[in-house]
């Protein structure tokens, strides 16, 4: 836990002091970003190698963990002189498997040599404790793997981050990792899975609902003024808060019923709710089309109702529904129901 990224030093020893009052320091690894693959290039990106001097005094203050993003060797090499334990690879960098594999090998060549080495004057920096993949920014189930495959080659302990794709969750993607490689810890990433700070107590559950491994979630210790990912920072004492509360829960719960079998079914319901999510969320903007056809058709005189319309899109949808191995009157009885719908919104 910690902010998306290392602003300042104040920013950062503020932050991991409030962790610490928060969640005391054992429970937690300490993270923030110093190089931001940043969408624009107006955008903050990163204090660069200052920052992990920030994280560096972390580490000694409060006696916990850190770790920061790495995209290049060059931020290997750096974030490993500079004591950084866990390097994580974000989800931009995870879309490109030359990259993650140059990353790869900088870090295979800290991990096969002996770890004190002296250089001319300095001691050889040691391998990372961990490395974090997340998933690529696509959904794309199988470069996660591949890069788990990638990273794992340097002996060092690997675990996977599910932040999801945009500001959703794709649990068809995780769970497709998760049967390929159930020996990899998998962490929910709520912050970015959500891009909302308000939305991060409804991700929580799921990692105990699908058995998942922890947590990798952004705090700041003054979210609204953060440099990055703003929205999506809780404070560390907010955090803590929903964590007490849903842990609460599921005490109750695990003294129930957590099987293998249930958590299958969970992953089943977690994939059917997002495909349930799209087909609203689809609908819902075929309609808006339909709003915006309406108003076209009234500006140019044309009646809302096109029989000829209608009969060609179910005349295609006869064909479809072979290739979906769907029953043609199902179709078209949903078909229907959406014309309708359609038509209503061009009265
Ligand atoms: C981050 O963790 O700050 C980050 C940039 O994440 P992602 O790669 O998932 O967007
Ligand atoms: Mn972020």
């Amino acid at each position: 836990m910690g902010p998306c990224s290392a602003e300042s030093r104040e920013q950062v020893l503020d932050t991991a002091r409030q962790l610490k009052e928060a969640c005391g320091v054992s429970s937690f690894i300490f993270r923030a970003g110093v190089w931001k693959p940043r969408t624009r290039p107006s955008s903050f990106q990163g204090a660069g190698e200052e920052g992990l001097q920030w994280l560096a005094e972390v580490k000694r203050t409060y006696g916990v963990a850190i770790a920061t993003e790495v995209a290049t060797p060059e931020h290997v090499t750096a974030a490993l002189k500079a004591g950084v334990d866990y390097l994580w690879i974000g989800a931009r960098t995870s879309a490109n498997p030359l990259a993650v594999q140059t990353i790869a090998e900088a870090i295979d060549r800290f991990a096969v040599r002996p770890l004190h080495c002296k250089t001319a004057n300095a001691v050889r920096p040691a391998a990372p404790v961990g490395l974090l993949i997340k998933n690529p920014v696509n959904a794309d189930a199988g470069l996660w793997i591949g890069n788990i495959e990638r990273l794992e080659k340097t002996g060092v302990p690997v675990m996977a981050v599910h932040r999801g794709c945009g500001h959703k969750p794709c649990w068809s993607m995780a769970h497709i990792v998760r049967t390929a490689r159930p020996d990899i810890p998998m962490l929910l990433d709520p912050s970015h899975m959500s891009g909302d700070a308000a939305k991060v107590p409804e991700l929580l559950p799921k990692v105990v609902e699908l058995g998942l491994d922890g947590v990798m979630a952004e705090v700041h210790c003054n979210p609204s003024q953060a440099l990055s990912d703003a929205a999506q920072q809780m404070t560390p004492r907010e955090f803590r808060d929903s964590l007490d509360s849903i842990l609460s829960r599921f005490c109750l719960a695990s003294l129930i019923c957590p099987s293998n079998e249930s958590k299958e079914l969970e992953w089943l319901r977690a994939e059917i709710d997002e495909l349930d999510d799209t087909l609203w969320e689809t609908i819902a903007s075929r309609m808006d089309v339909s709003r915006r056809i309406g108003i076209w058709k009234k500006a140019n005189g044309v009646a809302a109702l096109q029989p000829e319309r209608y009969k060609a899109i179910s005349e295609k949808l006869k064909v479809k529904s072979e290739k979906l191995g769907l029953p043609s009157e199902f179709i078209e009885r949903i078909w229907d129901l959406i014309h309708e719908q359609s038509l209503k919104q061009q009265e």
